[in-house]
């Protein structure tokens, strides 16, 4: 029997609907709106796609959006003022700065500048460590996101082997530390691992953040496992492609992420979710 789906765009339109209702509460409440701001430096086609998409989905469900961009040829020292301004700013939430970013500016300036508090891509190291000391903190959205689609199918992963192929800051380590969090055993695999096959195999939940389409085969799955597929990258042809081979896995696996970018809307979603949690934490 094929993998049921895990469907991230269906969760994610349930989760933009709560958002709805609670940022209307938050503007009733204190007489103003949520507000998330962005950060581009320079005019990288793909941020500003994602700078675009981000305030639609903002405005959709009643958030603010404050685009700001920046010169690309402007350095470091103008990104700090930019991030101490936004920082000060009362009426603004949650701030995301587009990466990468051109060079002259750095993400290390980011991490060490922005306010921890309005961090809603969990890059701060004020919010890792949160993660990591199990405190109430900011968490990258996209990791976030697969964890929520879990929960919001009414799957614990108490105990499960989880095998996380991937360790970026952004998405396989955060990932990691949420499962353990959640007390599951996990293991985290990368470019250096030793028989990749092998270990996937021995998971009751795969989580594949590699950007390699593809990399996981078919008779890389256990039998029944979840499997999470973060990957969006462009393959051989050009087409945007899941690190998961979609039509094998789908023959093997319980439940599944619905192919290519199946898990996109869920971060998006979560990035909206996470600008709420960082009012909250402003106000606590
Ligand atoms: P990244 O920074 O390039 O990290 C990739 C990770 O995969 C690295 O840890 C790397 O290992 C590991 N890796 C690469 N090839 C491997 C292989 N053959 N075997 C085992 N491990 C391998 O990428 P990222 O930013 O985490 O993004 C990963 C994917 O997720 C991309 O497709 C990206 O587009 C997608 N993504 C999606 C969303 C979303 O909204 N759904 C958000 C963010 C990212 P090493 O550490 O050893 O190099």
């Amino acid at each position: 029997m094929p993998a049921q789906l895990l469907d991230g765009a269906a969760t994610a339109a349930t989760i933009r609907g709560e958002v709805t209702t609670a940022a209307a509460a938050f503007r009733k409440e204190t007489g103003a709106p949520l507000c998330l701001a962005t950060v581009l430096g320079g005019d990288d086609p793909g941020s500003r796609s994602y700078v675009r998409s981000i305030g639609r989905a903002a405005e959709r469900v009643g958030i603010a959006h404050r685009a700001v961009t920046l010169d690309a040829a402007a350095r470091d020292e103008a990104l700090r003022d930019t991030l101490r301004a936004l920082n000060a700013d009362a009426a603004v939430h949650g701030v995301i700065v587009m990466l990468p970013l051109p060079e002259g500016m750095h993400e290390r300036t980011v991490a060490e500048t922005l306010d921890p508090n309005k961090d809603v891509d969990g890059i701060t190291p004020v919010n890792a460590g949160r993660l990591v000391l199990r405190q109430p903190g900011l968490v990258s959205s996209t990791p976030l996101g697969g964890m929520e689609l879990l929960r919001r199918h009414q799957m614990s992963v108490r105990g499960l082997n989880a095998v996380v192929v991937g360790r970026s800051s952004i998405l396989g380590r955060p990932l990691a530390l949420m499962l353990l969090n959640e007390s599951a055993t996990v293991t985290v695999c990368h470019t250096q691992t030793r028989d990749l096959a092998a270990v996937c195999r021995g998971a009751d939940l795969l989580c594949a953040a590699t950007g390699k389409p593809g990399l996981i085969r078919g008779d890389m799955i256990k039998p029944g496992a979840i499997v999470l597929d973060f990957g969006t990258s462009p393959d051989a042809s050009g087409k945007l492609a899941g690190d998961v081979d979609f039509e094998a896995a789908r023959e093997v696996a319980g439940w599944i992420t619905t192919g290519p970018g199946g898990t996109g809307p869920m971060t998006t979603a979560m990035l909206l979710s996470n600008t709420l949690a960082a009012a909250r934490l402003q106000r606590a």
